[in-house]
């Protein structure tokens, strides 16, 4: 059939089947959250077939998925997700943080696999309707400033072991409750150093110009935990991913990397490496905080907080050479890391080529401009401020 006559997500199809054995619910930022693995009572399930296109959307209990040993993400990483999070807002709503941009990204990294698209605006209601079954006994009134981590993910599941596009993809979606991961610490655990240490890349690479970077696959993931795994062995929380033989600054874990310096000049900057090379993902958090900045630091801003210096919001490549010597000459200001998962996270260290490059906190615990923005996110995604980006379920 031609695209044109296949059925497109279609939300208001939704078929409920609610579950009659209700699953424990840990406390938050227990143990259990720490495993991460105790979902929520329903997940959204979604079949896409190459003869019909979308099938009707389901919500069921949560459950095991069932698929064939020859089911093609199993051997060709036919497979792609999205990290969003819903919070419980101070005015006892529940919210979403800007989930028409997850649901972009994830037709973006659906079609770069050549698995389906879909209208992300389907997609978007059937979260609101998954959310609002599980959200109420997931995420109690009582919990504001809590959330869960929800996780759309899109599998080839066609069941042809040939090297080919699947027949059949399946759409599911997941709640989980997640801990704090932007204080790091474990209940029980010695009191963690405030600030991420960061180890930067030497041979292994991210991702590279005309690959996949810039998406959400699965394959970006896997295949990065061997780097991960020997940073954490030295002592690094997170890998700053490089690229080039010029040291290029791309992203740090799964999320994305901000410097504050001093030009030479003497101009305060905030930079991020750019999107146009396609190697870095156009993380959804990373996107609200150049949005922010440019609106409310710049020096024209009326809303420039009192006391604070103005600064230039700049996406450009620079280089790890470029942040060595501005430590070196004393314009390094602060440094975080910005995604669903880590929020906003001061960066305290980053060992470049076995130097230590320590970071500023001026407020001790975080860089200045880092609060700042990680408060006024804060208040928009738990509902203290009202703003189009925190959209109420
Ligand atoms: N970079 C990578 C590689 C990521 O996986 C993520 C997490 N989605 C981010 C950056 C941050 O993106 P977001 O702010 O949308 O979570």
């Amino acid at each position: 059939k031609a695209d044109s006559q296949l059925q497109d997500l279609d939300a208001s199809k939704l078929h409920i089947t609610q579950s009659t054995s209700l699953r424990e619910v840990p406390e938050p930022n227990s143990e259990g959250v720490w495993g991460s693995k105790q979902c929520s009572d329903h997940m959204i399930k979604v079949i896409w077939t190459a003869d019909h296109g979308w099938h009707a959307p389901e919500i069921v209990p949560y459950g095991p998925l069932t698929m064939m040993p020859t089911a093609s993400c199993l051997h060709y990483a036919t497979s792609c997700f999205e990290g969003m999070k819903v919070y419980r807002g101070f005015d006892g709503k529940l919210r979403l943080f800007r989930p028409d941009r997850n649901c972009g990204r994830l037709v973006t990294s659906s079609s770069r696999l050549a698995l389906p698209a879909f209208d992300p605006v389907e997609l978007e209601k059937l979260l609101k309707a998954f959310l609002g079954l599980d959200g109420p006994r997931w995420l109690p009134k009582s919990q504001a400033g809590n959330f869960l981590y929800i996780r759309p993910t899109i599998i080839g599941n066609g069941e042809e072991l040939g090297v080919q596009v699947p027949a059949e993809v399946m759409l599911f979606v997941i709640a989980v409750p997640w801990p704090d991961l932007s204080t790091g610490q474990k209940p029980g655990a010695p009191p963690k150093a405030p600030g991420l240490k960061l180890l930067a890349s030497k041979d292994d690479i991210r991702a590279w110009p005309g690959g996949f970077g810039y998406t959400k696959v699965s394959a970006n993931y896997g295949p990065a935990f061997l780097s991960h795994m020997e940073g954490r062995k030295r002592g690094y929380d997170q890998i700053l991913w490089l690229f080039g033989k010029d040291f290029q600054v791309t992203e740090a874990g799964a999320s994305n990397f901000f410097v504050v310096w001093k030009t030479k000049e003497g101009k305060t900057e905030l930079v991020t490496a750019p999107l146009t090379d396609k190697i870095i993902l156009d993380g959804v958090t990373r996107r609200s905080v150049l949005e922010l900045a440019r609106e409310r630091l710049s020096a024209s801003s009326k809303d420039l907080p009192a006391g604070v210096e103005p600064l230039d919001v700049v996406e450009r490549t620079f280089s790890m050479l470029e942040v060595e010597e501005a430590w070196k000459e004393g314009r390094l200001v602060e440094a975080f890391v910005a995604g669903t998962a880590y929020f906003i996270t001061p960066v305290s260290a980053v060992n470049f080529r076995d130097t230590e490059i320590e970071i500023p906190m001026s407020n001790g615990d975080s860089g200045k401009y880092t609060a700042i923005v990680k408060d006024w996110l804060y208040d928009i995604m738990y509902g203290k401020v009202q703003h189009p980006w925190g959209v109420i379920i």
